[in-house]
């Protein structure tokens, strides 16, 4: 079966470390001859300097007919001046939102041989495995009206809305228990429901669809509790669900735990499949272009895309392995470089990824 993957290499690093993942992806195709075809496309700064927006209607038509999407990295310092609406991290936001990626899977492993990058103890985070996933399209962040509006008594007031409907917490949902399904079969769902009464709403949904997912064993937690847990006893975890905001907080503090920026990928997920798979880190501006950039999370990336949208599970599962065995050999970028250790450019590392495939 054919499928389309659409590659955006972005900003910063994102080219360098895109052209790492694009070598590997594309070795894993002519070994396993999954007849998947890449094109090119503009996104970012990039595409502001090429065409005067951040996301072409030429990259749009690109990323509708794709079956996933690759994306590096967005913005930097030389289009920071520009007005909110025109910055390059709209075209990020576009993408999402006219793709309906509403569901962001976003992993946190500990690899062992990078233990003591993490700031916690070994003893808690050692073995590390769990993935958060975050409603990515709804919730605070565009619940109407918001504003911030003047009062009577001369003062102003600024103002949100939280909002679920019951079919976007039943989609979410839906995609958790999928992802519990294909790992542990735990879910936690994460919730403010003893004060918000929309996590009320989202409790009641995510208990209703659980009936269909009788196997996989679903338990409910306060966000501040889930803050706590995280910190406290991560491993207790397989997979949590829940809203933008609290996602959003907890998703960032979960990665922290494995103290490897450079190692985490992410996939954002719409009804039908679809994907757009990039590296949870930045555009990294303080190091673009010297090569020293760590490929490893956008190539995990590639192996979320194999995985959640191409349907490829064992591509997938040889690419971790991989991984795998470079960290196994020594081998590093700078930033998780340790003592003993050999340090590699990007593309070194991006040979030795090919070289154990
Ligand atoms: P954004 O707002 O896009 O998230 P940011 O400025 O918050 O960007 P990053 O661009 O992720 O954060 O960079 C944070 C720090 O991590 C920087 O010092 C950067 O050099 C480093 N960093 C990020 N990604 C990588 C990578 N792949 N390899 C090595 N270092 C990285
Ligand atoms: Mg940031």
């Amino acid at each position: 079966m054919m499928s389309k993957v659409l590659i955006l290499p972005g900003d910063g690093i994102g080219p360098e470390i895109v052209a790492e993942a694009v070598r590997v992806l594309d070795a894993v195709n002519q070994k396993l001859d999954l007849g998947i075809e890449t094109e090119q496309g503009l996104v970012g700064g990039i595409a502001i300097d090429a065409e005067g927006s951040p996301l072409p209607e030429s990259t749009m038509e690109k990323a509708r007919r794709a079956d996933a999407i690759l994306l590096g990295a967005v913005g930097g310092p030389k289009w920071e001046s520009l007005p909110m609406v025109q910055r390059p991290e709209k075209g990020l936001l576009g993408l999402r939102s006219q793709l309906e990626l509403f569901s962001n899977l976003r992993p946190a492993i500990l690899y062992p041989q990078l233990a003591d990058a993490s700031s916690l103890k070994p003893e808690i985070v050692a073995g590390l495995d769990l993935m958060i996933i975050r409603e990515l399209t709804g919730g605070i962040y565009f619940g109407q009206p918001r504003g911030v509006r003047q009062l009577e008594d001369g003062q102003r007031q600024g103002y949100n809305t939280y909002v679920y409907s019951e079919s976007e917490i039943e989609r979410i949902a839906r995609s958790a228990f999928d992802t519990a399904m294909r790992r542990d079969k735990r879910l936690c769902s994460v919730d403010k429901a003893n004060v918000l009464e929309v996590t009320e709403l989202w409790r009641e949904v995510v208990e209703r669809v659980s009936a269909d997912y009788p196997e996989v064993e679903l338990s409910h937690m306060y966000v501040d509790n889930a803050a706590m847990q995280l910190v406290r006893n991560p491993r207790q975890f397989d997979v949590m669900v829940t809203g933008n905001m609290f996602g959003d907080i907890l998703s960032d503090c979960a990665a922290m735990l494995t103290g490897s920026i450079g190692m985490l990928p992410s996939a954002s997920l719409n009804a039908k499949g679809q994907g757009m798979y990039e590296p949870i880190h930045g555009s990294a501006p303080d190091i673009a272009g010297k090569g020293i950039a760590n490929p490893l999370a956008t190539i995990l990336s590639v192996s979320m895309m194999l995985r959640y949208s191409l349907n490829q599970p064992e591509a997938a599962q040889l690419i971790d392995q991989a991984v795998g065995r470079v960290l196994d050999q020594g081998l590093r970028t700078a930033d998780i470089m340790s003592e003993g250790a050999q340090q590699v450019s990007t593309q070194q590392m991006g040979d030795a990824v090919l070289q154990a495939l």
